[in-house]
């Protein structure tokens, strides 16, 4: 079709910090409701609130990490609104000065580099909790979350697809773990999206009338909630009505977007700088230093998995896009970088799908690193085929022995390389079974896995698929019956 969509995001990601980001209360997850909310958290008046120098901290790492412009003044304001959640009567944020300004963040999309314009990132306090369930018709306040710490991420509508969104939104979450500034659970709300949507005609210039989905939690869900947009407003359009700018909220049980509020109800926050605080002021000396202690990001172990171990653009972004798993391939090769190609494969062949199976993620993994590091060792010098090796791979994860060697001791899992040894079967079965070769002689070729079969039965899958295959062709030659 002739639509082009346009998608800008509004990340939120709740800063680890252990406490607020302007109160001393502690900001562990799953507390019991109200344990830790001090009075300024409360919204006690005459109670002065103090700024976590560990935010403003992670801040300036997140800009260093989209290689922004860090702003060396910036200014918290009051955005006033009423919620029973937020009992100041405003929530701080920053409005006309963040602490960081304009960046970017380059995502792979189909092969392809795609530079997504990040327009600022800004410090915000959360708000608190409404609790709608277990109060017989009312509504529970819960203010341990109001203060935590938020870092607002406002993207350029550079974004061209559902797909690109997640894509970023990918990009976003491996950055902050990598940066070590949030836990990024979005189960636990630790990063959370509004997407704003519009589509146009392609090759026009001009934005088209959007509307804003409201806190989608989890990738699944952007992806969905986007494409569900997309496809509303183009029939829309289609059939000769007109986009409201609105703000909507996504239904994951129905897989729709519903109205939340339009445009002429949008709030009017009436911001201004929040006289309880001091700007904030973050000098050379400040930056520079923080750019000595960021670890080694996404985009650069991206480029140096391909080019140090020769790992395809593909098996080094899935193993990049998620730090813990990065982590696990490298400690895999720990000692042996020749093996890099084989570590990933494995990861991502049968790791992640034992992981998916078993709704684990790679900080649970049954099979240790130096474990896996033991497999492929047997596979590299021969010990194993790759058939033995699923086996023993399986039994690690099942927990039935400690180490490769031990399970393929226990299980005798050895491969038999002796090439007589596999000589004497082939020639065994092919002497059982004379109407199967002169069939295969006379051209019916697919029998060659019919004779590696029954090879492979008698050696109790052990003989060394290479050997078995080279001695069975010889074998097979018209001439070889002499
Ligand atoms: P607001 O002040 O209402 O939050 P902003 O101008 O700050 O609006 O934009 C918020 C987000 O919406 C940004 O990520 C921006 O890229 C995106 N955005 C703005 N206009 C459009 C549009 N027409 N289509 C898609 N996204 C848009
Ligand atoms: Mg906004």
């Amino acid at each position: 079709m002739s639509w082009e969509s346009v998608i800008g995001l509004e990340v939120h990601v709740q800063l680890n910090t252990h406490s607020k980001i302007f109160s001393g209360s502690s900001t562990t997850f799953g507390a019991a409701a109200n344990s830790q909310a001090s009075l300024l958290d409360l919204g006690m008046p005459g109670v002065l609130p103090v700024l976590n120098a560990q935010a403003v901290r992670a801040a300036l790492r997140f800009g260093l990490g989209i290689h922004a412009q860090i702003n060396r003044r910036s200014v918290f304001a009051r955005k006033n609104y009423f919620y029973p959640d937020l009992p100041k009567g405003y929530q701080i944020s920053q409005y006309e000065d963040p602490v960081v300004g304009p960046g970017y963040l380059d995502i792979q999309v189909d092969n392809e580099t795609r530079r997504i314009r990040i327009t600022r990132a800004h410090l915000e306090e959360d708000a608190g909790k409404s609790l709608h369930e277990d109060f017989g018709g009312m509504t529970g306040i819960d203010l341990n979350r109001a203060g935590t710490p938020l870092l607002e991420i406002v993207s350029e509508p550079d974004l061209r697809s559902a797909r690109e969104a997640v894509a970023y939104l990918k990009g976003i979450h491996a950055l902050i773990r990598y940066l070590d500034i949030s836990d990024g659970r979005m189960a636990e709300g630790s990063m959370r999206c509004d997407c704003n949507v519009s589509i146009r005609r392609h090759g026009t210039e001009t934005l088209g009338t959007r509307c804003e989905i409201k806190n989608v939690n989890s990738f699944k869900f952007v992806e969905k909630a986007i494409q569900y947009e997309i496809e509303r407003q183009i029939d829309l359009v289609e059939s000769g009505q007109s986009v409201v700018q609105q703000t909507r909220l996504y239904d994951a049980e129905r897989n729709e977007t519903r109205p939340m509020r339009s445009k002429e109800e949008a709030n009017d926050y009436r911001y201004f700088p929040d006289p309880d605080l001091l700007p904030v002021l973050i000098s050379e000396a400040d930056i520079e230093a923080e750019r000595l202690h960021l670890p080694e990001l996404p985009e650069a172990r991206l480029q140096r998995y391909q080019h140090q171990f020769s790992l395809s653009a593909y098996e080094a972004q899935v193993l990049v896009s998620n730090k813990d798993l990065a982590v696990y391939f490298e400690e895999v090769i720990a000692t042996s970088t020749e093996m890099a190609p084989a570590a990933a494969h494995w990861i991502m062949g049968d790791l992640l799908a034992g992981l998916h199976r078993d709704s684990l993620d790679i900080t649970q993994c049954p099979v240790r690193p130096e474990q896996l590091r033991g497999l492929l060792q047997r596979i590299a010098d021969a010990t194993l085929s790759s058939k033995l090796a699923k086996q023993v791979f399986s039994a690690l994860w099942s927990g039935e022995g400690s180490s490769a060697d031990a399970i393929i001791q226990a299980k005798n899992l050895k491969q038999e390389n002796d090439e007589s040894l596999i000589q004497k079967l082939v020639d065994d079965v092919l002497q059982e079974f004379p109407e199967q070769v002169s069939a295969y002689r006379a051209g019916k070729e697919k029998l060659f896995g019919f004779f590696v079969g029954e090879i492979m039965k008698r050696s109790r899958g052990k003989a060394a698929p290479a050997a078995v295959n080279a001695w069975l062709q010889r074998r097979l030659q018209p001439s070889a019956d002499a």
